[in-house]
């Protein structure tokens, strides 16, 4: 089996990763000494390959990593490429949905998150997948599971709840890093 190393700091996300490709390639844990790379690149896809191409770097390995938005309509898209400094460079998770449901006061809740998921290879292969959930913004947060905007984000294809109130295995048949993933692993079968 491929061994690759995974490129993510977030455990929360690394979790998701090992489940999603666990079954795919070797997972090897992200070194603990490499420091966590500036992600300032203006697309999903530039700090997805900032994340990996680092981590590569350092393992001399193929690295896995991925970078995900949420983008919501009557923002503009906001917050986009930042959805993690969403509420500022040191906001917790808890902070981001906070300011979320502030500027969404009123607003209409369409929204959608988009995951790259990029494996890039010593040799300078590359392969990239993107996954996107179409869905609404909650008008409070539900649910205790998962991470980030979970609490917060109802998939259209679901049943109503968010993903905060799904079982794992609910939220990787909906995902967007559920559809990243599955899209990537097709790449990698012989
Ligand atoms: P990044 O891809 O680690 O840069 O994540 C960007 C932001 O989106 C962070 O605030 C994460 O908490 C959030 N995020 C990423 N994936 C998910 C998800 O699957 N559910 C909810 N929030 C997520």
């Amino acid at each position: 089996m491929l061994r690759v190393v995974c490129a993510s700091a977030n455990p929360h996300k690394v979790a998701e990763m090992v489940d999603l490709m666990g079954g795919i390639v070797e997972m090897e844990p992200r070194p603990s000494d490499v420091l966590d790379v500036v992600e300032d690149a203006d697309t999903l896809v530039g700090n997805a390959r900032l994340k990996a191409h680092a981590i590569m770097a350092a393992t001399q390995m193929p690295a896995l990593a991925d970078d995900t938005g949420l983008f919501v309509d009557a923002l503009d898209g906001v917050p986009g490429v930042h959805t993690a400094r969403y509420a500022g460079s040191s906001a917790t998770d808890a902070d981001n949905r906070t300011k979320l449901l502030r500027e969404l006061a009123g607003k209409s809740r369409d929204a959608r998150f988009v995951t790259v998921a990029l494996l890039c290879f010593p040799d300078g292969r590359e392969i990239v997948a993107e996954g996107v959930c179409e869905g609404t913004i909650a008008e409070s947060e539900r649910g205790e599971r998962g991470f980030g905007y979970d609490p917060l984000f109802i998939a259209r294809d679901g049943d109503g709840r968010t993903f905060a109130e799904m079982t794992i295995e609910e939220k990787h048949a909906l995902s967007h890093r559920g559809r990243a993933f599955r899209t990537l692993a097709a790449q990698l079968r012989p």
